[in-house]
Formats: structure tokens, sequence, C-alpha cells
């Protein structure tokens, strides 16, 4: 069977039907087909890629993504491993191949190619490859078969870059969210306040109709509350899935459906009655349940206190979860303004000695006290994450080269110098490593992470307490 191109609906395509497709795909080629076009691609992919990258540097949309250093140094030849593996490849295994081009669209998605625009780039390859098809000397029959199967290949991949790509950009949006919730100082505590005050006011208004004979009717549902839609829009982008949010949405169905309905229909056959029989219980039921629902609402707050949204608890540093965000942030700045940052990772020299010799305690004074000399002496604009353990990274944006070492020189002084009061009567001195990462225009910020650590790598293995550079090209 065939996959035609029919637009955007690939990217809705469930996962499972892709890789049976990826299959039939596959095993209704004859194999020497798959050999002929495999060998026709081999032959010409560097020219492929260069003409691909030519009209995708021609195209405004496009070049904010690339620079003409990236596609040299890197882009040139990973798409043309790409095209290898898709039709020179591992064709026994088909789970194989659309995993790969799931990494793909997630490369994509963290680098913020719009999916449009990898799609053009998919179609120009495809005209191009059937071009090269026209011209070899396989026979029209045989030509019939390996356009379909070079289009059907190629669609499939579209479609598990694109599924790949909504799933990752949805959990970033996610993130996203928390982390503009976090940073706008709308903490946590006051977003409980509010939420459980809508909770209240909803409640009261229902009271309010009981004891003042409103038309009942006439009141809201608890869903279309103020606190309704936050249980269904905001609090998800929170809580993630966690269990007590799929328990409110439970007790707002049970409040909707059945309690407030009852309440309803005892309030109007019996209106000053409420208070006794099987009103009483009704209502007895429906505060219960609204008492439950605030503790719920209470539980999933209480896990969730402000530190741990956004920062790490020891150092308070930010939160490496958020890293992404923020890259992607720096990412899109970088492009549209042309400015330079930089990552640096740091890491504590032989720290596994200050845990040996002192204790974890004081192993984790230290730690506090690295983070709180970071911050101190950081710029405003800087991030500071704790990374790992003893490993903490910081985006240092609008600097050049230059600038970016000095800075990461300067911490490293500081550090080098201070003395941490910890416990006993003699200060304990510590070192850092330090590796530095200029932004090199490359869309996906794992890789100015990659050489930032490689930098730190070298920092360590040419004896510690320096810093090291990453070279500005890597292949
Ligand atoms: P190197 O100079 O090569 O980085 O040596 P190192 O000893 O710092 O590196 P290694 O990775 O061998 O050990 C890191 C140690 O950091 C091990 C671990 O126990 C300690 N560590 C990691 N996280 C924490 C923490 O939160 N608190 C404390 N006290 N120690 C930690
Ligand atoms: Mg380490
Ligand atoms: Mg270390």
């Amino acid at each position: 069977m065939t996959t035609q191109a029919k637009g955007a609906p690939a990217a809705q395509a469930p996962k499972l039907r892709l890789n049976a497709d990826w299959h039939d795909v596959l095993v209704n080629v004859p194999p020497h087909i798959l050999v002929t076009v495999g060998a026709l691609v081999d032959t010409h992919r560097a020219e492929l890629a260069t003409e691909f990258y030519r009209v995708m540097l021609a195209d405004p949309e496009a070049t904010g993504y690339l620079s003409h250093n990236e596609v040299q140094t890197r882009l040139h030849a990973s798409i043309q491993r790409w095209m290898h593996t898709l039709f020179g490849g591992k064709h026994d295994d088909p789970d194989g191949m659309a995993a790969l081009q799931r990494q793909v669209g997630e490369v994509h998605a963290r680098a913020e190619i719009p999916v449009q625009l990898v799609a053009r780039g998919m179609r120009l390859l495809k005209t191009r490859l059937v071009e090269l098809l026209v011209g070899s000397a396989l026979s029209r029959e045989e030509l019939v078969v390996a356009v379909e199967y070079v289009g059907s290949l190629m669609d499939l991949a579209l479609a598990e870059m694109s599924a790949a790509y909504v799933r990752s950009h949805e959990q970033g949006a996610r993130i996203d969210e928390t982390f503009r919730m976090v940073t706008a100082g709308q903490n946590a505590a006051l977003e409980r306040h509010k939420q459980l005050g809508a909770l209240t006011e909803w409640e009261n208004t229902v009271l309010r109709g009981l004891t003042t004979g409103l038309h009942m009717p006439a009141v809201a549902s608890l869903r279309s509350s103020a606190f309704g839609l936050w249980v269904q829009h905001k609090a998800p982008l929170l809580f993630d899935e966690s269990s007590e949010l799929e328990r409110i949405a439970q007790q707002i169905e049970h409040l909707d459906g059945t309690l407030l309905p009852l309440i309803i229909s005892r309030h109007q056959s019996q209106p000053f009655g409420l208070a006794q029989g099987d009103g009483s219980t009704a209502l007895r039921d429906f505060l219960a349940d609204l008492e439950e629902t605030r503790f719920l609402v209470n539980s999933l707050f209480d896990r969730l206190s402000d530190m741990e949204v956004g920062r790490d608890v020891l150092t308070q540093l930010y939160n490496r979860r958020f890293l992404p965000t923020i890259m992607r942030r720096e990412l899109g700045l970088a492009r549209r303004q042309q400015n330079h940052f930089a990552v640096l990772m740091i890491d504590v020299d032989h720290f596994k000695r200050v845990n040996d010799d002192h204790g974890h305690e004081t192993g984790d004074r230290v730690l506090q006290h690295i983070a709180a000399l970071m911050m101190a002496h950081g710029r405003a604009s800087d991030f500071f994450f704790r990374y790992g353990g003893e490993e903490f990274l910081a985006v240092v944006n609008e600097v050049d080269h230059k600038h970016a070492v000095q800075i990461a020189e300067k911490l490293r002084a500081r550090v080098e110098q201070a003395e941490f009061q910890v416990n006993e009567s003699t200060p304990l001195r510590v070192t850092i490593s330090v590796g530095v990462a200029m932004h090199t225009g490359h869309p996906d910020y794992r890789h100015i992470i990659n050489r930032a650590d490689e930098a730190l790598y070298e920092a360590k293995r040419s004896g510690r307490n320096r810093v090291c550079v990453a070279p500005d090209t890597t292949g």
C-alpha cells in the first residue's frame, strides 16, 4: 500500500499503524529495486544535499534556522547520513527506522524548526530523487514501483517526524507554562489561595440560592465556574497527570451531575424543609464532596511547593527541567537578534573527597555556598541551573567569546579564593573546572551543551581548576 501526502493529517497518525506501514512499504518492494534505489541515493547524496541546502538557504523562512557555517560544518553531512539510513540502511528493522525519524522530529522540535519547513524540504528531495530515478536504467514498470516506494518512504518519515515533533512540543508547552507561572512571581501559594477562593465562591452561590429561595436551576455548574475551568485548563499544566487531579474531576462530575440536581429538586419540593429528612442528607453529601475537593486541591499544592516547581531544593538554582525552556528562548533570541550567548558547564573538582573527608552534609553546604557565589556574581540576565549532583550549568547571554571566558574565569577564581566556613574550625577550600561553549548558530540546544561538556572534560583532563573553551566548529 502507499501513503500519499495529503498535507498535515499525517501528524495525527497513530504510532502503531505507522510501524505497520513501514513494514508494508518495505516488504512490497522487490529486493532489486531496493538495491537500485539505495545505490542511486548513495551515489548522488552529496549533490542532493548541496542542492537541498542551496534552495533552503535561499528561502527567507529557512535562513533563520540555518547558517552557512552550520550547513558546511554539520548539516550537509547529517542529511546525507539520514538519506543513507532511509534508503540504503536496515530494511529488516522498520521499528528502528521509525525510531530514527522520531529522533529527527525531536531535534526539529528542540530547534523549533517549523513542520511546514521540514515538509518543504522533503518535497524538494522527493522531486530530485524522482528525477534521478527517471534518468536511471530502470524499466517503465520498475520505475513506477520505485517512484511509489520513494514517495511512500519519505511520507512515512515525515509523518513520524511530525508526530514526534507534536509530542515534544506539547510536553515543552507544559513545562513552559509552569515556568511562566513560577517566574512571573505568580507563585503556588497565591494560586492555591485563588482557586480555593473560587471554589468557596461557587459553594456560597449555591447556598445563597437555597436560603434566599432564588431560582436554583440558574446556578451554573461547578464545571463551568472559574474553579472548574481552572481544573480543566490550567491545573493539568501545573500538576501533570496526578491522581488527585483525576479525582477532583470526578468530584466535579458527581457534584454537577448528581448532588446539585438532587438538592435543587429537594429544595423545590420542600423549599423550607431542606435541613430535614432527605434534603438534609443531600446537603450533607454535597458539602462533604466540596470539602473533599478542597482537601484534594490542598494536597496537590502541598506537593508543589514553590521551591520544587522552579528551583532545586538544595541550591535554589533553577531546576534542570527548565533548561529546554530557557535554551529554546535563548536560541530564538539569538536567531532574531543576532546576539550571542554561551553555555558554561561547571563541575566541582574532587568533590568526592569533600564528602569522604567531611561528610555528606558538609558536602551539601559547600554546594550551597558555590551556588550562592554564582548567584551573587552572575548578572541578572544569566541563568544558573543545578545540572547534576555537583555539576552546574550557566547560560550567559549577550556575550562574545572573550567576555564569556572572562565570566567563567572570574567564577573559577572566586570559588578558588572562597573559604567555605562549614562546621569545622578550618575553612574548606574547593575548586571548580569550567567548560565554555559559544552558540554557533546550531539550532538544537543539545549541541552547545554537549560542546560545553566536552570542554569541561578537557579542563578536567588537563589538570582541573581551569577554564577550557570548546572550538567553535565541530564536525
Ligand atoms: P572530578 O574532579 O573528576 O569531578 O572528581 P569528583 O570527585 O568531583 O567527581 P565524581 O563524579 O567522582 O564524584 C562526584 C561526587 O559528588 C560523588 C557524589 O557523592 C557527590 N555528590 C553528588 N551530588 C551530591 C550532593 O547533592 N551532595 C553531596 N554532598 N555530594 C554529592
Ligand atoms: Mg561530576
Ligand atoms: Mg566533580
